[in-house]
């Protein structure tokens, strides 16, 4: 972990550099708000009614995206970011009209996606568990979304942290999301789904449960979305 600190050391020295050298720029400039920072929207999937994957030993994915989401949150955060999180406790966000289930995912999903809209400089960072029948697979992989053009660019800045922090044996390559993930699918900014690991694989669960693990999954994660950041700003690219 040496290293990966050295690195997010060095990105906090970035944004530091590039806040103090936006405050020095004249009133007309666009702000670095407007022109680098971007709100990480971060999406802790399912919540409240639905629990999402269930693992043999009942452990529902819903806690374990709740648990992850809040540390990267806090890593975010501390870094200098500025974040939204679509839920921090366990619940659905559906509207009062929807009674049946159906129409509280329905409404959930759509309201997850409305988040997009809320800023016009945003990514949207969605944290999910994945879940096999064959109980050998394991591993983390980031999908992204089809319909904007940064996502995989992301997923790959992602992807790389995770496999070279914690899970150096994972061939797992990023993937598009097909339009079942209905938020990352129809995304209109940079978004990227990572399933942290398959809660049908026993080992693997016990680590998803484990507090250090999500700490390195979690810091692995903010550091791939650091890294993305910080090449988008040597690009000159508005993110
Ligand atoms: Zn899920």
């Amino acid at each position: 972990m040496k290293e990966s600190i050295i690195s997010i050391v060095l990105a906090a020295v970035l944004i530091l550099t590039i806040i103090t050298f936006d405050r020095t720029r004249n009133a007309s400039s666009k702000t670095l708000t407007a022109c680098y920072s971007p709100v990480i929207i971060i999406d802790a999937g399912h919540g409240g009614e639905d629990g999402g994957a269930v693992a043999n030993d009942n452990t529902a994915e819903k806690d374990i995206n709740l648990s992850v989401s809040l540390k990267i949150n806090d890593i975010l955060s501390l870094f200098g970011f500025k974040t939204c999180m679509i839920r921090e406790t366990d619940k659905l966000i559906y509207d009062v009209s929807a009674t049946t289930m159906r129409q509280k995912k329905n409404s959930d999903l759509h309201n997850r996606h409305k988040m997009m809209d809320e800023y016009e400089n945003c990514l949207y960072l969605s944290i999910h568990q994945n879940k096999f029948e064959d109980s050998r697979i394991w591993g983390a992989q980031t999908f992204y979304s089809p319909n904007d053009e940064q996502s995989p660019i992301l997923a790959e800045f992602i992807q790389s942290e995770i496999i070279s922090l914690i899970q150096p044996d994972n061939t797992r390559v990023i993937k598009k999301t097909g339009t079942s993930v209905f938020v990352i699918y129809n995304a209109t900014k940079p978004a990227v789904m990572v399933e942290c690991g398959f809660i049908s694989n026993p080992q693997e669960l016990k680590k998803l449960k484990d507090d250090k693990y999500q700490n390195e999954m979690s810091f692995a994660i903010s550091n791939g979305v650091i890294n993305y950041y910080i090449s988008e700003v040597k690009n000159g690219s508005e993110v």
